[in-house]
């Protein structure tokens, strides 16, 4: 099966009914982009880790180098890139941050940039410049309220032709006013492993609680069910965490109505593969059963 999966890793991921699904690939180095076999773009550009260790701002022109070689690695497709996902478990050392009690509850994402918009000024310049000659998408982490999004937007300043703006939706209460959230936008980018650390309250990084933080959770299936059947018309919802990285999971997205994937390089043309073996329609009844129960392992099993 593996052996197939790899020969067929250029194709789309057609279901058998179908639907195209298209499957990035998560990045955070040009190394990454350029291991991806069979990705249709990438999703998701960890801009943090791809500068994580610099110890002062990368410049304009750096950045723009960084992006335009990843979106060449990938043989011209889309990129999305996301701003300086900073905090929580995720250092940038050119960005040293307080300590804090509670990380990931903290200024994270987004909200550190509210204090230093310059960081966030060049980040955008350099995506402006890229997204001139590839396509790109730019996409804001941590996103809580609409007023954060007004913001973002007014950061970017006017769009250039063909960039794609989104946000990521990793906090129960974006989820929740998806419908108002996402007015204006291009794109939502669900990233389950903080939507779920979020909605379960389980530290993602804690094995002690890892039990609890299972992206299959009923609970996180229902928020992402609502921002599927909730967003403003026209805005296309993808999954860029790691539960989209699981093939019998990427199916349950799927079947939730999810119109694209982002996952880690290797499991790309596994997902692929898996998703030409299942028909649409199917996948959308086995995803309403799995709203029903009461459990990820019961989600799990059934998906088995
Ligand atoms: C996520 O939270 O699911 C996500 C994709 O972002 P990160 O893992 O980088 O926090
Ligand atoms: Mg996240």
């Amino acid at each position: 099966e593996r052996d197939a999966a790899l020969r067929a890793v250029d194709e789309p991921a057609t279901t058998v009914d179908g639907r195209t699904i298209p499957v990035m690939v998560n990045v955070g180095s040009v190394q990454d982009a350029r291991d991806a076999r069979g990705a249709d773009g990438s999703g998701l550009v960890r801009t943090e880790v791809l500068f994580g260790d610099r110890m002062t701002a990368p410049s304009v022109a750096e950045q723009a180098a960084a992006y335009r070689e990843i979106a060449a690695a990938l043989g011209g497709k889309p990129i999305t890139i996301r701003t300086w996902d900073v905090g929580g478990d995720k250092p940038l050392r050119f960005l040293p941050q307080d300590v804090e009690a509670n990380p990931f509850l903290g200024d994270r994402g987004i909200r550190t940039f509210r204090r230093r918009p310059e960081l966030l000024a060049t980040q955008l310049e350099a995506i402006r410049e890229v997204a001139g000659e590839t396509p790109v998408q730019v996409m804001f982490p941590m996103v809580t309220t609409a007023e954060e999004v007004a913001w973002a937007l007014q950061q970017l300043g006017p769009r250039p032709e063909g960039l794609k703006v989104g946000i990521m939706v990793e906090v129960p209460a974006a989820a929740l006013r998806i419908e108002t959230l996402a007015v204006g936008l291009d794109f939502v980018s669900i990233g389950t492993n903080d939507l779920t650390q979020y909605t379960t309250a389980a530290d993602r990084t804690n094995t002690a609680v890892a039990p609890l933080a299972d992206g299959l959770d009923p609970a996180v299936l229902r928020l992402i069910d609502r921002v599927v059947r909730q967003v403003p018309l026209g805005v296309h919802v993808a999954v860029c965490g790691d539960l989209a990285s699981d093939p019998l999971a990427a199916t349950l997205l799927v079947g939730l109505g999810v119109q694209e994937l982002s996952a880690v390089g290797p499991q790309v043309p596994l997902v692929k593969a898996k998703l030409r073996q299942i028909s649409a329609v199917d996948a959308a009844m086995a995803a309403a059963t799995a709203l029903t129960l009461d459990s990820a392992a019961a989600v799990r099993q059934r998906l088995k």
